[in-house]
């Protein structure tokens, strides 16, 4: 097959470790840099260009678009998707999953578990909002935060005030959640592919962190999920449309809940953790499935 990978920066574990699975199995594997493609829009053919030349017609192409450039990374992988090229996963379903409000109302519809969760524009409603999320403690994010940035802890309404007041003053939006004390600091990464959870891992957030992302000075280690917390990561996945994913949960006292479902999951931290070899399980989903036309967005606006 003729696999094209869409990634800004070719040398990640993540990136090389599928290049390297795919060239081991006999496929022709491009990475090519999201922000170097152009495209004709006024074309009828949906043509891609990089480097100068026109890009060949592909059997996949694996969408890894950092959250900074979302934006442009849709509109290239939805020109891949009108050539009939199959999508790992979906731009549209990449979209919802980047929009943390749009995809917590779809996973609340489907009636997944989550932290309540709050959001207001208008600084008046600023009050209102910390009662309707329980008070202090709590944790307000800003939407366009990544790898824990912008997740703020407020111990008493006083300082979740003052923290709203600050990121509101910067034009930001922000959501505000019900602490998950119980939770401890530690956080549960399941991977998901095709419907699938194949691995799992707690991450657990360096001394005195509350956060436990691994870029924040968390570690990991594998764990074994309770049946509901690998229905919640599945139907998850389902809710945002997603083939492959990380749903981020934590342990509530009334069960898992869903923080967040990361469409282009980092691959390191996983695999070492859990020994599974996740991007042979990606390859031989793009193998199983890949069929030119196969995406629901080709010959769609
Ligand atoms: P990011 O998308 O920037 O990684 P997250 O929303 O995943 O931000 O939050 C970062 C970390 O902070 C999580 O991995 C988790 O450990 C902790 N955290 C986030 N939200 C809550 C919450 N409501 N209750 C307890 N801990 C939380």
């Amino acid at each position: 097959m003729k696999i094209a990978m869409m990634a800004q920066n070719a040398n990640l574990y993540s990136h090389q470790r599928l290049k390297d699975v795919a060239e081991a199995r006999g496929h022709e594997f491009d990475i090519i840099k999201t922000l170097g493609c152009y495209m004709n829009i006024a074309a009828r053919r949906p043509d891609v260009y990089y480097n100068g030349k026109q890009l060949p017609k592909y059997d996949a192409v694996i969408p890894r678009i950092g959250a900074s450039v979302t934006f442009y990374g849709l509109a290239v992988l939805r020109q891949f998707e009108m050539q009939g090229v199959f999508p790992l996963n979906e731009s549209v379903a990449i979209g919802r999953s980047r929009d943390k409000l749009r995809s917590m109302q779809l996973m609340a519809r489907d009636g997944i578990g989550m932290p309540v969760t709050t959001f207001a524009h208008d600084p008046k409603q600023t009050e209102e909002v910390l009662k309707l999320a329980g008070g202090a403690p709590l944790v307000i994010k800003l939407l366009e935060g990544t790898q824990g940035l912008g997740v703020v802890l407020a111990d008493t309404d006083r300082s979740a005030k003052s923290v709203i007041e600050a990121f509101r003053a910067t034009n930001t939006n922000i959501l505000i959640q019900e602490f998950i004390k119980e939770a401890g600091g530690t956080d549960i990464r399941a991977l998901v592919i095709g419907g699938k959870v194949v691995a799992a891992m707690k991450r657990t957030g360096a001394e005195g962190e509350f956060r436990s992302n691994l870029h924040r000075g968390g570690s990991a280690q594998v764990i074994k999920l309770s049946p509901e917390e690998r229905a919640t990561a599945v139907r998850a996945a389902k809710s945002m449309g997603l083939n492959v994913c990380g749903v981020d949960m934590l342990r509530a006292n009334h069960g898992p809940v869903v923080m967040e479902v990361n469409s282009s999951p980092g691959l390191e931290g996983v695999e070492k953790a859990t020994g599974i070899d996740i991007a042979g399980k990606i390859i031989d989903f793009i193998e199983k499935n890949a069929k030119p036309g196969k995406t629901k967005t080709v010959g769609k606006g």
